[in-house]
């Protein structure tokens, strides 16, 4: 590396800290020659994970969109951003160390639902109900009948029943 003002490379290190993301170190440099501050950020390279869809093709994981998704999930919600912000990380590392370098869409599914389950139960179901799309219908009735188990989930009933009611032939017509 090497000073970005003059190109001088013996530069001095001033300050080193852990990144907010807790998984980087930032550290402050100075140049001697020309006395240009600058800051570098440290991490660990990673084993790029990619998912595979449903027509088996292969994309980039993006952490950013579990984050999104959840935090869409968790609109008007109290969960903090910080919350949600770690709880991406550990998904993308818990997924990492169990799928190695390729995963299954929908596994990222099944484990965003595993983490909302303990965060907020309000955010879980309205995940759910989006994911549907994803899962058979009789999975998403187990899941729900997971759901109904929490006693948390008892001023929230409507909203459940909303969710497993699926309209039979005759209330179609
Ligand atoms: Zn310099």
């Amino acid at each position: 590396m090497h000073c970005p003002s003059c190109g001088n490379e013996d530069l001095k290190v001033l300050d080193s800290r852990p990144g907010s993301d807790g998984e980087s170190i930032r550290r402050r440099r100075e140049c001697p020659s020309c006395s240009r501050r600058f800051t570098t950020i440290e991490r660990i390279e990673k084993a790029r994970l990619f998912v595979i869809k449903r027509d088996t093709s292969r994309a980039d994981f993006n952490r950013e969109k579990v984050f999104e998704s959840m935090r869409l999930a968790c609109g008007k919600r109290p969960v903090s951003i910080e919350t949600l912000q770690a709880t991406a990380l550990r998904i993308e590392e818990q997924l990492q160390k169990k799928f190695d370098n390729e995963v299954p869409t929908k596994e990222i599914g099944r484990a965003v639902m595993r983490e909302l389950s303990t965060i907020d139960t309000v955010a879980y179901v309205r995940f759910a109900s989006v994911y549907q799309e994803f899962e058979t219908v009789a999975d998403f009735a187990e899941m729900v009948e997971t759901v109904q188990r929490e006693e948390a989930l008892n001023p929230f009933r409507h909203l459940q029943k909303e969710l497993i009611t699926i309209p039979t032939q005759e209330e179609k017509s």
